[in-house]
């Protein structure tokens, strides 16, 4: 692939000015977003914005995280190479793909089966063999591939689901928006053996977390 068709130069812009100008200065994880090729997560007609500094639409009512939340929640994991993930919230595949990067095992799961079809595809084609896409209600998390070390929801929670928390191993962090259908708080967990720590890392706000510990389907319809 060409230098032009990566598109490089547009990501190390994004990094510098929309990731390191707002305090993120972990090198793997930067290295891992000017690799990552964003415009081939989108669909084509919004490949001409995949370096902007915003969320951007994927089909199903579902979103592509903005490139600053993505890597603000994948540092407050504090992977360090060897990890075990569990990714809640597959969407386009691009969160999963920089998890990739930097974890050894990443599983990632989708409630959307074509959304979770169209992703295996891409991360396949893509190399990510580390990477397994699955389809179902991630509020359950997934327990054949437990425990992780580390878990990130994508998608905004009403509260913390239990089952998420048993399936942490002793150390793991979760990170996960939690609040209202408007504004959720991005909070992470800590886990110590029977006690999880819990720290609050600021505001933002997500399509809704859809399951039996998340979001009704009925409660959704506010939303949009
Ligand atoms: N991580 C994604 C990316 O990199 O493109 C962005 C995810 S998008 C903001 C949130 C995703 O969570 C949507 O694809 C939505 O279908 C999914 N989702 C919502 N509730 C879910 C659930 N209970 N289990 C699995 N996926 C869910």
């Amino acid at each position: 692939m060409s230098t032009e068709a990566n598109r490089y130069p547009e990501r190390a812009y994004m990094v510098q000015h929309q990731i390191m100008s707002r305090g993120i200065h972990d090198e793997p994880l930067l290295n891992a977003l000017r690799r990552v090729p964003r415009h081939q997560f989108v669909p084509p007609d919004q490949a001409p914005a995949a370096y902007q500094d915003r969320p951007l639409p994927i089909g199903l009512g579902q979103t592509i995280s903005q490139p600053y939340m993505v890597a603000l929640m994948t540092e407050a994991l504090h992977l360090t190479g060897d990890e075990n993930v569990l990714e809640v919230g597959t969407g386009s595949g691009y969160q999963a793909a920089i998890l990739g990067e930097l974890a050894r095992q990443i599983t990632t799961i989708e409630r959307h089966a074509p959304l979770a079809d169209r992703t295996q595809r891409l991360l396949q084609d893509l190399g990510y063999a580390n990477v397994t896409v699955v389809t179902g209600d991630g509020t359950l998390g997934w327990p054949a591939s437990a425990p992780y070390d580390a878990i990130l929801v994508t998608a905004g929670a009403p509260h913390i689901p239990s089952a998420l928390q048993a399936q942490l191993a002793d150390g793991g962090r979760l990170v996960i928006p939690v609040g209202s259908s408007g504004f959720q708080n991005l909070v992470r967990l800590t886990r110590h053996g029977p006690r999880f720590d819990q720290e609050d890392l600021g505001g933002c706000v997500f399509v809704p977390l859809i399951g039996k510990q998340g979001w009704g389907e009925d409660e959704r319809r506010g939303w949009w």
